[in-house]
């Protein structure tokens, strides 16, 4: 693949904050970002070059957006199988869409994980009821059932912990089919971000540790507090997936690291992911930039990282209502996604606090840095 020359138009499917982010990237490399998005003033259109207003299976809009654009990629990653079809048969499409495919699937994602020898929590697959009580039976109590497919920040999923907990979440989780996972007793949740370009070309930042929230991501440090063979592991693991998915483009991978000292991969997700955010500010070449470059065919420099960061996301009107303070406080490096409506749960925007190479602080300091954001460090 040969390197897309400044001016050419890099089309995103989606129109949200990733998206907003990837085309701001974009512009500082020369190219004109044009979105696919279904609000026409949501978080990625405001900075975008041009946007095609339409929904993901219409294929019309599919079929203008792709006439409009140089090469495609992806913020959002729900669009179906025909769509992706139609826009690979009209430009390159980065990452590929059987990648698209496995990571759209927990079954499928799971299959390719076991087919690569990537370890994974036990699971297994849940078609109809009599399958619920032989998956109880194998991975024991308590367990958690997801949905296979559109599960996103702790949604669509339950945890069961006995025999009577089985109709009411086989019930309420569709559609069918679903996965059953065997309960990780794990220390912390990790994950690394994976560039390739068509080249072969692979760079991973350093491990991120995530702590959620009410099923959401609240806090990222960077670098994991984990040992350093770990942290070799973790990013091992991660080369290894956007190899055997012969990735071109962004990848995030989150794991687990288990209690025993081992990693399991939770998921993947082939874009820019909110659990890299902390490299706009900790990183010379940031997530967002090495995602443009690796679908433009440009090459990829090294992930490197100068800082320690921690990052804090911006959840709801809760945490807006801060905002003018978190604008008055030094050091607090915010990023503010231009969505009208502070909706609870919904992801406002984030900070990220800077500290000196190795000198990311424990709890206490942590806290203190985040400033107005700040919560008791034992509050849920
Ligand atoms: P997911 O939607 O798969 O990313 O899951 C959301 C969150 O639920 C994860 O970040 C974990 O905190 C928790 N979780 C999911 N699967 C498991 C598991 N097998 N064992 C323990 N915790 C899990």
């Amino acid at each position: 693949m040969t390197q897309l020359p400044p001016g050419s138009v890099l089309g995103i499917v989606g129109g949200g904050q990733l998206g907003r982010m990837s085309a701001i990237a974009a512009a500082r490399l020369g190219y004109h970002a044009h979105i696919l998005t279904t609000e026409n003033d949501g978080p990625a259109a405001q900075v975008a070059d041009a946007i095609t207003l339409g929904r993901y299976d219409d294929h019309d809009a599919l079929r203008r957006f792709a006439d409009a654009v140089d090469v495609i990629t992806f913020e959002f990653e729900n669009i179906s199988a025909d769509g992706l079809d139609l826009l690979s048969s009209i430009r390159p499409v980065h990452p590929a869409g059987h990648i698209l495919r496995i990571s759209q699937d927990r079954i499928a994602e799971k299959t390719f994980m076991a087919e690569n020898d990537i370890p994974v929590a036990p699971w297994r697959g849940v078609h109809d009821r009599a399958d619920l009580d032989r998956a109880a039976q194998a991975l024991g109590y308590p367990f958690i059932l997801k949905t296979t497919r559109l599960g996103y920040d702790g949604k669509g999923q339950a945890r069961i912990h006995d025999a009577d907990g089985l109709d009411a979440a086989f019930d309420s989780l569709r559609p069918h089919p679903l996965v059953a996972e065997g309960m990780v007793r794990f220390a912390c949740e990790v994950s690394v971000m994976v560039a390739r370009n068509a080249h072969g070309d692979i760079v991973t930042f350093d491990v991120t540790e995530n702590r959620h929230r009410d099923g959401i991501l609240d806090i990222s440090l960077a670098p994991a507090r984990i040992a350093p063979d770990l942290a070799a592991q973790a990013r091992d693991l991660a080369r290894r997936i956007a190899t055997a998915l012969d990735l071109v483009g962004l990848l995030g991978v989150e794991m687990f690291v288990d209690r025993d000292g081992s990693l399991r991969v939770n998921e993947i997700a082939p874009r820019p992911h909110n659990s890299g955010h902390w490299t706009m500010d900790a990183c010379p070449v940031d997530q967002f930039e090495m995602h443009v470059r690796a679908v433009t065919g440009l090459p990829l420099p090294p992930a490197s990282r100068h800082s320690d960061a921690v990052m804090k996301n911006l959840i709801g009107p809760d945490d807006m209502a801060l905002w003018p303070e978190i604008m008055a406080t030094s050091g607090l490096l915010a990023h503010h996604y231009g969505k009208a409506e502070a909706r609870p749960g919904r992801k406002m925007g984030h900070v990220n606090v800077l500290f000196p190479k190795g000198a990311l602080p424990g709890e206490f300091g942590v806290e203190a840095a985040l400033g107005p954001l700040a919560r008791p460090v034992n509050a849920a």
